[in-house]
């Protein structure tokens, strides 16, 4: 196991870092740029480096700094949580040639699921079910209206290199598509400094949902079940719950099994998570892989039992996982509710700025990640989620209860944030029917 490990990350997922690390007895290095000088994690951890100004470009996605602490810091071992580096395959080689062990999945299946056209040819070799599309790259305006003319409209223009809902259009008609395509393009290539894109039917009104996968680098994998993420604003989740209300148990088996194949055609290890979308009739559908631990896990966390950020760290240092899919059993109902410094009457207009009065939830059922405390100031930098309220109980109306006392109990003040939003939700007659798709928030809860 290893002695030491550098959290290449800030924020809760930082914390929650940390704190998997103190269980298993690891010390510690936290970084931090200028801007997060305040964070709670550094107060834990054994050593703190200061990774460079506030921007994260020269901060957390900075290789050379991150590297320069890692071996300042004597670790053997770098997590990378979510977003930043996590899914860049070229850090993991950095990593690798500084004979320092990422813990995550291989640079390879990273760079090949990273890549969505890939992804896509993938799950197709795999005998699972894609949304119908180019199948491949749309290099043309004319080979993008005869395929949307092909399997009709309306259709999403995708790019390849994807991530946060960023370079995607939905195409209603011909002109719409020509617009879209070019926008979508131009937003690809100014995010990810790749404009491929390619199309995908648009799916109307579906469900998200997702499995969530854990393998070892000795050849064993299983899934973990699904959670529901269809509570989206801008194809941003906002709301993730497991187990999905409207799954069958045999679409439930088949995606589990869909999930595990792709990715054991991807040579995948560590925890990832393969996305669907469910349409109304039930049918499901690829959509990509993160491979990646994501903001929701602890809704996985919650409702098998398992520690999934020990797991990553137990698997990178070698261990095997002596776990079968028999032996993983799912008991009652998590939700998890992201509370973002964002103001939900405004458009979800960011609102950073310093949380002068804090209470935080508490009591039975309630797991709070946050690193938020009186006092903290939520710098502008960065993305504006403050914390994780997950409610886990024995079934779901048990868990809304809960989370409705725990967002009534809970005070943050100082700064606007989606507990108001969520308050409204959970009394939403569709929400407690189980009655929602990915258009749910943008329905009823987007000022128009
Ligand atoms: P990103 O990587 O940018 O998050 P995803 O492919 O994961 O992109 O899609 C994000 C969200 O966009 C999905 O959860 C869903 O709400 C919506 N979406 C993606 N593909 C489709 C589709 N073909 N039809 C309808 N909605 C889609």
């Amino acid at each position: 196991m290893f002695r030491r490990i550098l959290i290449a990350n800030r924020g809760e997922i930082a914390l929650r870092i940390l704190r998997a690390c103190k269980e298993l007895g690891i010390e510690t290095v936290a970084v931090y740029s200028e801007a997060d000088r305040n964070a709670l994690h550094l107060r834990y951890a054994d050593d703190t480096v200061c990774i460079g100004p506030p921007p994260s470009r020269q901060s957390y996605l900075d290789i050379p700094s991150l590297i320069a602490a890692a071996e300042i810091g004597d670790v053997e071992a770098i997590h990378p949580g979510y977003g930043f580096l996590s899914e860049n395959a070229h850090f993991v080689e950095v990593c690798q040639s500084c004979n320092i062990k990422f813990i995550g999945p291989s640079p390879e299946s990273i760079a090949l699921v990273g890549d969505k056209v890939a992804a896509r040819e993938l799950a197709k070799k795999a005998d699972v079910p894609t949304v119908p599309g180019s199948d491949g790259p749309v290099e043309t305006e004319a080979e993008a209206t005869a395929i949307a003319r092909t399997i009709g409209y309306p259709v999403l223009i995708k790019a390849a290199a994807g991530g946060g809902g960023r370079g995607m259009r939905v195409a209603h008609n011909e002109p719409s598509l020509l617009n879209g395509y070019h926008q979508a393009r131009a937003e690809a290539e100014s995010a990810f400094k790749n404009p491929t894109v390619y199309i995908e039917k648009y799916v109307e009104r579906p469900r998200h949902v997702e499995i969530q996968i854990l393998g070892d680098q000795h050849g064993n994998l299983v899934h973990l079940g699904e959670r529901d993420c269809s509570l989206q604003r801008r194809h941003q989740k906002l709301l993730e719950e497991s187990p999905c209300l409207v799954l069958d148990e045999n679409t439930r088996l088949a995606m589990g099994a869909a999930a595990v194949r792709i990715a054991k055609a991807a040579g995948y290890y560590s925890a990832g998570t393969v996305e669907f979308l469910l349409d109304r009739e039930g049918n499901f559908y690829f959509i990509e892989v993160n491979s990646r631990i994501q903001v929701e896990h602890p809704v996985t966390e919650s409702v098998t039992g398992m520690d999934l950020i020990q797991a990553m760290i137990r698997i990178a240092a070698g261990e095997r996982m002596n776990l079968r899919q028999e032996d993983i059993t799912w008991s009652g109902h998590a939700i998890e509710f992201r509370i973002n410094a964002e103001d939900p009457d405004q458009g979800f207009k960011p609102s950073p700025g310093t949380i002068t009065g804090f209470v935080a939830p508490a009591g039975p059922g309630v797991r709070w990640d946050s690193h938020a405390y009186q006092g903290y100031t939520v710098p502008p930098y960065y993305d504006s989620m403050v914390g994780k309220l997950i409610v886990h109980r024995r079934d779901r109306r048990s868990a809304i209860a809960t989370a409705r006392r725990a967002l009534e109990e809970m005070v943050v003040e100082g700064i606007q944030t989606t507990i108001p939003l969520f308050r409204k939700i959970i009394d939403h007659s569709d929400f407690m029917s189980g009655e929602v798709d990915t258009g749910f928030i943008e329905r009823y809860f987007t000022p128009r």
